[in-house]
């Protein structure tokens, strides 16, 4: 039998580095996780560096490698991305960006940089829209709210270029930057005029909506300014169905990974209840995605948590909610018999470095065809005795296409 179908399972930053919390343990070789060890048992695994050796990869570039389109090639920077996964369609030349709701005082100076992690943001973003014009300068722009404090920009305009300071101070007590172009090139200065433009038009219109004045009279900080960050140019993406054949989607609840699938041209399907958090909907994620691969042939599934449990630092939490991780994905010891499942992380994301590592991650596929090795754990040692051996991002799907018979010889 040649499988058919695909389900991507990509656990954020699940990997780490030996834990002295944990008598030098890995949270993943510490975590009770029967699940993942059956499926580890039953396909043949490796370890995998998501860019190369000794790169510390982000979400937005490993997730690219992953999908098979070289960061080199097609990264461009996060906003863009991001600014696609908050629901704004990026197409090729517009510049897209990161944004907080932030709060300055009476002063200018920035007291809060994510507005007291205001939700709710779309009145404001609204409000942002319509009054906001950029028309003097020559450019067009879109608005979204995106989760919590977050939101995206976009310019859309000739000769806008990517090349631009932030105006994000990183901290609290001190003035915003006025963003700057990062080289003498018009483009860039036309970029950073048009940013400087928008943020102060914003601020006017944010100063004067009734929501804030609400917050305010709340004792809550109001989102009285926009702080935006991660230029990028968007690029084009060769759509996935027509490179490989496969029709997709994405399940993510981080907008940057939905943004990166949308992209290549998957579809986003959103699940209520998930967070991109410790305290994420995972059964609702999981039976979403066994409804999906119904309908499409290649599933991607990001499950996120553990990243941010290894960003704070906290090895007890990330142990933990590696287990509730396995006992959502239960279901998966009974897919269908012609579904090809891989399971891997996007970078390492040790608590002893609160960041991202080069670590290589653990990776294994299951499903028919597969070469069955003699590794029964999933986990970063392990996996490092499996069949696969060590392999790049790049690498698994070009292995993916093998096994499901898609690949094109080459030679005669
Ligand atoms: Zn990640
Ligand atoms: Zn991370």
């Amino acid at each position: 039998m040649i499988a058919e179908k695909v389900l991507f399972l990509v656990l954020d930053g699940i990997s780490d580095r030996p834990c002295e919390a944990l008598n030098g343990l890995t949270p993943l070789s510490a975590a009770e996780t029967p699940v993942l060890n059956q499926l580890a048992a039953e396909g043949v695994c490796g370890i995998m560096d998501t860019i190369a050796p000794g790169i510390r990869p982000g979400s937005d570039t490993s997730h690219l490698a992953l999908l098979g389109y070289p960061p080199q090639d097609y990264y461009t920077g996060r906003g863009p991305l991001e600014a696609e996964g908050t629901g704004i369609h990026m197409t090729a030349g517009m510049i897209g960006f990161r944004c907080n709701f932030a709060t300055v005082d009476r002063d200018g100076l920035i007291i809060d940089r994510r507005a007291g992690r205001i939700s709710g943001t779309g009145p404001l973003s609204a409000a942002i829209r319509e009054g906001v014009d950029l028309s003097a300068l020559g450019v067009g722009f879109r608005f979204e709210s995106g989760a919590g404090h977050r939101a995206a920009l976009a310019l859309i305009g000739e000769g806008l270029g990517d090349r631009v300071s932030s105006n994000d101070p990183k901290k609290e007590g001190v003035r915003p930057l006025p963003i700057r172009a990062c080289s003498d090139d018009p483009a860039d200065e036309k970029t950073a005029r048009a940013c400087n433009e928008f943020i102060s038009q914003s601020a006017e219109i944010l100063a004067a909506h009734p929501l804030n004045a609400q917050r305010v009279e709340e004792g809550l900080p109001p989102a009285n300014f926009l702080l935006i960050r991660g230029a990028g140019k968007m690029g084009t993406f060769p759509n996935f169905q027509e490179r490989y054949g496969l029709s997709g989607s994405v399940i993510s609840a981080a907008t940057l990974i939905s943004g990166i699938g949308k992209v290549v041209g998957l579809e986003h399907i959103p699940v209520p209840g998930t967070t991109g958090s410790v305290d994420s909907d995972l059964d609702a994620k999981v039976e979403a995605t066994l409804g999906e691969l119904k309908r499409k042939d290649f599933v991607l599934l990001n499950i996120k948590g553990a990243d941010e449990a290894g960003h704070d630092g906290n090895v007890v939490q990330k142990r933990d909610f590696i287990e509730v991780i396995d006992a959502a994905l239960e279901p998966l010891l009974a897919l269908p018999e012609d579904t090809l499942l891989v399971i891997c992380a996007d970078h390492s994301t040790p608590c002893s470095v609160r960041d991202h590592s080069a670590d290589p991650v653990p990776v294994v596929i299951r499903g028919p065809g597969v070469r069955v090795d003699r590794t029964v754990r999933f986990d970063e040692v392990s996996c490092a005795e499996g069949g696969l051996n060590r392999i790049r991002g790049c690498d698994i799907m070009p292995i993916i296409l093998d096994l499901i018979n898609k690949s094109h010889k080459y030679g005669a």
